[in-house]
């Protein structure tokens, strides 16, 4: 017995070896090969030109549920840089770079941005440094597909896998990942990696995906003149009792779970004891089982809200469909979790750019477009497209260009390592 788990496990270790062995020389082959070196100096080279195209990306406003506008502009980009593109029924933009298996690697950048239609998304220069909502989150990953392609082009690369360079639609809030999702079900039977490219930075890889639900709560009650009619119940008085009671929920340090009330509305005048109450909440955490508990706490603290609430109207001799409030909990956004396999390729191939770069990383858990493909089986990482920024998803939002070709460079080294060079 003793003998044969030996066995096993010299078998094991010998496999494991004898992967890690073709999974670097895979790498190394990539990173000889001279197109490869080629592309890293056409992107290099072109930093100035990239950093412009990501002026005019973000200069075009793609508020939720609105980026047509963009997405046409990014489909003139894609079929300039030589792929065949299409727009599919969500309102992604798939550009398709030949290969030679039907196998594929997908790379996307979501277009949506966070900001309302209307928000001023003119470009200002300070310094090095660009200032615009949406700058970078995610006009460094839209300049960055462009660029790809057209390096691959230039540098006359094949592939053994096919490469789909994708702008897609919904990755942020309300969004609800409709985009990512759309392609995994299209093309789930030959797709092999996703790589979602998510703002700037290259000191992280997110291999891990965070869940999140997103819920809105609102209350409703008959309303009434703040004077005349008061006593009868308030769906605000109502709301408000009930945040006091969830946001002391104690939540766990490991699995990190967090909770944010992030809007709130309801009534119409100060005067009127309103009809109705809403919020919107956000709910993550590390573990399914946590973000369950973190929900039922929210529903059980709305629900005592409201029921004090009614209870101190009774108190005050209102009966009848005068003294009820109702409550209505909405699902706005479920994101599932999973995690990148320890053994997967592509984490060999980010770990063999990172080296070859010189860049450190750490690795992170994150609620990006790469949930979707992680959350069945699919290997997908998030990575940011290089330079740096600050004030992501704030009307102060900034990038700063300046050594973004590492970035560039780290996203081609590993597409082209898990894709694949043919001769
Ligand atoms: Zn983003």
């Amino acid at each position: 017995m003793k003998r044969i788990l030996l066995y096993f496990t010299i078998g094991i270790a010998l496999t494991s070896f004898m992967q890690n062995f073709a999974r670097k020389a895979s790498a190394a082959q990539t990173q000889d090969d001279p197109r490869v070196a080629r592309v890293l100096d056409i992107l290099r080279s072109s930093v100035p030109a990239i950093t412009e195209e990501q002026i005019r990306i973000t200069e075009i406003p793609a508020p939720p549920f609105q980026e047509a506008t963009r997405a046409a502009y990014m489909k003139n980009l894609l079929s300039a840089a030589g792929l065949h593109v299409s727009i599919d029924a969500t309102g992604n933009v798939i550009g398709e770079f030949p290969g030679a298996t039907s196998d594929i690697v997908m790379i996307t950048a979501h277009m949506d941005t966070v900001f309302p239609a209307g928000t001023d998304v003119h470009v200002k220069r300070e310094g090095g440094r660009l200032l615009a909502p949406g700058i970078s989150d995610n006009g460094t990953g839209l300049a960055a597909i462009v660029a790809l392609a057209k390096a691959f082009r230039d540098a006359k690369i094949k592939t053994n896998k096919k490469i789909l360079f994708v702008a897609d639609v919904g990755e942020e809030g309300e969004g609800n990942l409709r985009g990512i999702r759309a392609l995994v079900d299209t093309y789930k039977k030959n797709l092999k990696y996703v790589i979602a490219l998510d703002g700037s930075a290259t000191e992280y890889v997110t291999t891990a995906a965070l869940a999140s639900r997103r819920v809105e709560v609102s209350i409703t009650g008959p309303g009434g003149h703040s004077w005349s009619d008061f006593g009868i119940p308030n769906p605000i008085h109502a709301l408000g009792r009930g945040i006091a009671r969830f946001v002391v929920a104690h939540v766990p340090e490991f699995p990190r779970t967090s909770f944010n009330i992030g809007e709130i509305e309801g009534g119409t005048s100060v005067n009127s004891i309103p009809m109705s109450a809403r919020m919107k909440v956000d709910l993550r955490s590390e573990s399914e089982t946590e973000l369950s508990k973190l929900e039922g706490l929210l529903r059980d603290a709305m629900r005592a809200g409201i029921d004090e609430e009614m209870s101190a109207a009774r108190e005050r001799g209102i009966a009848g469909n005068a003294s009820l409030l109702e409550l209505k909990i909405t699902a706005l956004g479920v994101r599932p979790s999973g995690d990148l396999p320890e053994n997967s390729p592509l984490l060999a191939a980010l770990l063999a750019a990172d080296n070859r770069l010189g860049n450190r990383s750490r690795r992170e858990r994150s609620s990006t477009d790469a949930n979707i493909p992680l959350s069945v089986g699919i290997a997908a990482i998030s990575l940011g497209a290089g330079g740096r920024s600050g004030g992501a998803h704030t009307l102060e939002e900034w990038f700063d260009p300046a050594g973004r070709e590492l970035g560039l460079q780290r996203v081609a080294l590993t597409t082209l390592t898990v894709a694949g060079l043919e001769p």
